[in-house]
């Protein structure tokens, strides 16, 4: 190879599969924005990934990566290895007793797809989360009142102490969470789903997906919910879903929906998801994320928490952290605002939250 070798590649235990030092991320994130993995590890097979963890010298970080559609990859890119499954790993495979076995980097929306197609129902929700199954599991995953944690048998988990079976009980999950530790990858998950006929699940999956689209910017970059519901559940999108302590809702009392620093912004659709808007910064979107933090600290007492992982090294102070920062600090009736937004209440279903 004649390429420039990152210094840690000669580190690194042999593998089967590609190490590509260097390797940017931004165009494989949601947000499209952040610095390089020092290494970009796609593993062959689980064997490959397992012996490679197994070797690892226990100094050089590793983080396992979906597709990015829950993580700031912040500007000064990510130390160590970056670990991203490919398609050794995207199996769906349809098990006796409405069951499904799905690997770790088949999308969410696939196996919902799958289940649907071989008449396995309670799978639907996760036909509208962007995300992989790695990821799924990782997050405890869910909407409208659903999680992983309903679904979940089992998962399959390797790290530096080689690969493990877990039952679901053994994974600690919670409201976007779970107790896995932050380099254990996972690689495959068993789901439990009941009989239903395909074309019911695909007209239930019809219309979650028709919902998300009348309340959320799904076509923005964005990470969906920016931070935690204080509530501890997501929307349920029930008629009696209680919006009181909803982090859109929050953010929007505090006057922040459509607010905006360089090129992020609080979407005008849905006061939760942050945007990058085209040409944002990790930066700008962390800082605008601190800021909106502080306004709802201010205005409601609540430290909203972020729900996205903010993952890498920062480059130079935070922009929130520059006292000459211009925005979101808005002059005196000059509101930074996008047009046209800012009147919409909760009082619609969700108020813009879609479940998120
Ligand atoms: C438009 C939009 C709507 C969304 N709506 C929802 C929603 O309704 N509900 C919801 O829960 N989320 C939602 N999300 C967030 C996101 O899709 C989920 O959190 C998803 O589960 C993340 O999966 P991912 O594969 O992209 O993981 P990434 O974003 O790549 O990673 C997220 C976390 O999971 C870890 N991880 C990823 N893969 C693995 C793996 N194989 N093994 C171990 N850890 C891993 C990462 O280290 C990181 O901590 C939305 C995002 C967008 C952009």
């Amino acid at each position: 190879m004649t390429t420039a070798m990152h210094p840690l590649l000669s580190r690194l235990p042999p593998v089967r599969g590609r190490l590509i030092p260097d390797r940017p991320l931004a165009e494989l994130t949601w947000l499209r924005v952040g610095g390089p993995a020092d290494v970009l590890f796609q593993p062959a097979d689980a064997e490959d990934l397992a012996a490679f963890l197994a070797a690892l010298p226990g100094d050089i970080p590793v983080l396992p990566v979906g597709v990015f559609s829950n993580m700031i990859v912040r500007d000064g890119g990510i130390e160590g290895v970056v670990i991203r499954l490919g398609r050794a790993f995207a199996g769906i495979e349809v098990l006796p007793g409405h069951r499904l076995r799905a690997g770790a980097a088949a999308l969410d929306a696939r196996v919902a797809e799958a289940a649907a197609a071989a008449g396995i129902a309670g799978l639907e929700f996760l036909r509208t989360i962007p995300g992989t199954i790695g990821g799924a599991v990782r997050m405890n995953a869910g909407c409208y009142g659903r999680y992983v944690a309903d679904v979940l048998v089992e998962a399959t988990v390797i790290d530096r102490a080689g690969p493990r079976r877990l039952p679901a009980a053994a994974l600690g999950l919670g409201y976007r969470s779970s107790a896995l530790p932050p380099e254990a990858v996972v690689v495959e998950a068993v789901l439990q789903g009941r009989p239903d006929a395909p074309a019911a699940i695909a007209a239930r999956m019809a219309e979650a997906l028709a919902r998300r689209a009348a309340t959320q910017p799904v076509g923005a970059r964005s990470c969906g919910s920016t931070f935690r519901n204080p509530a501890g559940r997501s929307s349920t999108g029930l008629p009696d879903d209680d919006h009181a302590l909803k982090a859109w809702r929050l953010i929007d009392q505090a006057g922040c929906r459509g607010l905006r620093l360089g090129g992020a912004q609080i979407s005008e659709m849905h006061a939760n998801f942050l945007i990058n808007t085209g040409s944002a910064t990790a930066a700008e979107l962390e800082a605008l994320g601190e800021e909106v933090r502080k306004r709802v600290l201010k205005s409601s007492g609540i430290r909203l928490e972020w729900e996205v992982a903010r993952v890498g090294r920062i480059t130079g102070p935070a922009p929130s952290a520059r006292p000459s920062d211009p925005a979101p600090h808005q002059p005196a009736g000059a509101p930074d605002r996008a047009e046209g937004g800012g009147q919409e209440e909760g009082g619609r279903e969700d108020g813009g939250s879609g479940g998120a």
